[in-house]
């Protein structure tokens, strides 16, 4: 179960929101070692600012927990390296204050060798005691990690309210560890609920912020006001506001920026340096009054010379691939919009888009295009797989998701964790989905005659049924029409058939009293050709990306979405009795110029498009394909084509100049549909919209 849930989540690429809370986080760390103690009129600050802590080890949890702390070896390794470099950074200031004493030991151990690094060695402690209390289950785990901060309360934040003989246990504590923060008590709930990833909805996330943060602050006023504390690290509303905080963190993760994040790490660990450097330099340069007596200019001289160092320190990023370099699918975003209004202009009273992003939106690139459709206020989509609902919300796209195909029940914690809702796509597979105790939203599936997904709708006590099954909260319930692609004949009938079978068992429900939530049957074809059919959403795919299978006779007013590019690698002659690429199928007659084109079989050229069947424009002219479409590259003739040259962007689909190549072309050359091109487009082209 652990494994196999683990190879669902592929790491991330971006967590943005994360990592720009990160760097914010450290800067609170700052401001913490430098506030003066007498200027401590803003004390409550302070409290503010031990959130940053807190913050560090979930997201280190949030990590540990998508690869189920696979990655803990790797962590700890990295963490020991990082506080060792820390030891040793700041061995000549504690030598300077004498603190190389025999207790030196202890300290370096438990409490960290220098008063910010506690942290590391903390986290050294108590990540493995968290994966060792991860392997009883999350919720027994966060169970007997909340007892434990519970206990490491005791020994912080509510200190003065302990009984007498508990005091004596918590000195056998003190005697190891200066604050119950180090270590045990302290680190492994924070861990545990970054791991466990809780990601409630923004406005949810939102108001927990709202409430937990004016509760947390009358906590630390009335303690330090009682005067009872030992240290501040802890408090009871710390879990609640965190868990919430970083919720809203997950919701917000959007976009792509690398060059903040890496700055963090340095900069926790060199800022004591820099506050020595400050003082030492405002003293020489007789500054003292600005640079260290006011609290704010100190705290950004010492900033901004921690993050100068660490700038500095870090070798330049490490260099990114350009997107445009190779072969790349190319998305028009005011082709998208256009589509989209042009689309909902279609929709019957009470309906809404909800694009089909399967098969990674068509080709078209999943997560690039739902961004784009939530910017331009489309709320709900649905996927074919699990999987790719869950990448849609990794990154952020919010709204209604519905998985249209089959799921493992041993895949219920990826829909619940990423609020994916679940077609129920038969019977037994309903049972199954309830079978597994955990409450989930579904969308009944009704086969209305096309035989592939669905309950029979003859059914209908089966479909009944469905209702009393506790742990399936039905949302919705849907068909697919299978042959509405032309109005008239035969087909329209069985259209027609279809949708009056659909409505009998709705109506049927209806009068059971089975609420049947948000109903839908359109597809594209279904939007254009019978949009009198209605219902809640409209499921369109294909036709959102400006296509339809086949050419269509009239316009209808929507543009293709997509373009595919590749680069010229390189241009050769090919003499008479030469030929190019494998077999010996193109040999060429009179001489020829031959362009490389960086793009095969592989990225989702139809190879049955070899030896002329296909064309692609170079400088607004056809180019034709010579030989046969190997799996990276792709040879074309370019004789007639003056001036081509090594890095010149080819057109596979799109338009150079005059000229187009559509996806028609592609279907109708390689005999089969658009779906099918488009979809097989593949991973290795790198998708921008433009
Ligand atoms: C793919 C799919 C759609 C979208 O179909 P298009 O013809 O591309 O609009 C709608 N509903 C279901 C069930 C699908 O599988």
């Amino acid at each position: 179960m652990r494994t196999g849930k683990a190879r669902l989540v592929p790491p991330p690429k971006t967590f943005p929101a994360l990592d720009d809370f990160r760097l914010l986080a450290v800067v609170l760390v700052v401001a913490n070692h430098t506030r003066s103690d007498e200027g401590q009129l803003l004390w409550l600050l302070t409290v503010l600012r031990r959130a940053a802590v807190p913050y560090f080890l979930m997201s280190s949890g949030y990590f540990l927990g998508r690869d189920q702390w696979r990655s803990l070896g790797r962590f700890l390794k990295k963490t020991a390296l990082l506080y060792g470099a820390g030891v040793l950074l700041y061995l000549p200031l504690n030598g300077y204050a004498g603190r190389l004493g025999p207790d030196f030991l202890r300290q370096a151990l438990f409490d960290g060798s220098f008063y910010h690094l506690w942290y590391l060695p903390a986290l050294l402690l108590g990540a493995p005691a968290a994966w060792l209390l991860s392997r009883l289950g999350q919720k027994p785990a966060l169970c007997i990690a909340g007892v434990l901060y519970l206990i490491g309360l005791g020994g912080d934040s509510y200190y003065g309210l302990l009984p007498q003989g508990l005091t004596c246990f918590y000195d056998g504590v003190f005697r190891v560890f200066t604050y119950t923060r180090n270590g045990l008590f302290y680190v492994p709930l924070f861990l545990l609920l970054g791991a466990a990833g809780i990601t409630l909805s923004r406005r949810v996330s939102l108001a927990g912020v709202l409430i937990s943060l004016p509760l947390l602050v009358s906590e630390a006023l009335l303690l330090h006001g009682a005067g009872v504390q030992r240290h501040d690290s802890m408090y009871l509303c710390f879990p609640p506001l965190m868990t919430f905080l970083f919720s809203l963190l997950l919701n917000v993760n959007q976009g792509q920026r690398q060059k903040l994040r890496r700055l963090a790490a340095p900069v926790y660990l060199l800022h004591p340096w820099c506050i020595v450097l400050v003082r030492r330099g405002a003293e020489a340069l007789g500054l003292t009054a600005l640079l260290v007596e006011n609290t704010f200019v100190h705290f950004l001289a010492v900033l901004a010379l921690s993050l100068l160092l660490s700038r500095l320190l870090l070798q330049a990023p490490p260099p990114r691939p350009c997107p445009t370099g190779r072969a790349w699918v190319e998305l028009d975003r005011a082709a998208l919009r256009q589509n989209v209004e042009q689309l909902s202009s279609l929709l019957p009273e009470g309906c809404a888009l909800m694009p089909a992003m399967k098969a990674n939106a068509y080709g078209h690139g999943a997560v690039l295009a739902a961004r784009e459709l939530n910017r331009l206020g489309v709320r709900a989509f649905c996927v074919a797989a699990a999987s790719e609902g869950a990448e849609l919300r990794r990154h952020g796209v919010r709204g209604e998701i519905l998985v249209l195909g089959y799921t493992h029940p041993e895949e219920v914690p990826l829909l619940r964790r990423y609020r994916l809702t679940q077609t129920a796509v038969g019977a037994d597979h309903a049972r199954q989905l309830n079978a597994c105790g955990k409450k989930l939203r579904v969308h009944l599936k009704i086969d209305t005659g096309m035989h592939r997904l669905g309950i029979p709708a003859e059914q209908k006590a089966e479909i009944a049924r469905m209702f009393r099954l506790k742990n399936l909260e039905i949302r919705g319930i849907f068909t697919h029409l299978s042959a509405c692609e032309t109005r008239g004949g035969a087909e329209e009938a069985f259209t027609r058939a279809q949708a009056a079978a659909f409505r009998e068992v709705l109506c049927d429900l209806h009068k059971q009293g089975y609420p049947c939530g948000r109903t839908h049957l359109l597809s594209s074809y279904g939007l254009l050709n019978y949009p009198e059919l209605g219902g809640a959403y409209a499921r369109v795919g294909i036709a959102l990306y400006g296509v339809l299978s086949r050419r269509p006779e009239s316009d209808l007013g929507l543009r293709p979405v997509l373009s595919v590019k590749a680069r010229v690698a390189l241009v050769r002659e090919l003499r008479p009795g030469e030929a190019a690429g494998y077999g010996l199928e193109n040999t060429a007659e009179q001489s020829r110029n031959i362009a490389v084109l960086t793009i095969g079989y592989a990225d989702g050229l139809p190879r049955s498009l070899s030896c002329g069947r296909g064309r692609v424009l170079l400088r607004g002219k056809e180019a034709p394909v010579v030989g046969r479409i190997c799996m990276d590259q792709t040879l074309v003739d370019v004789t007639e084509i003056p001036g081509v040259r090594s890095g010149d962007a080819a057109v596979i689909i799109g338009r150079s100049g005059q000229r187009e190549i559509s996806v028609y072309d592609w279907a109708e050359a390689s005999k089969t549909i658009t779906n099918e091109v488009l979809s097989r487009l593949g991973p290795r082209l790198v998708r921008v919209m433009v």
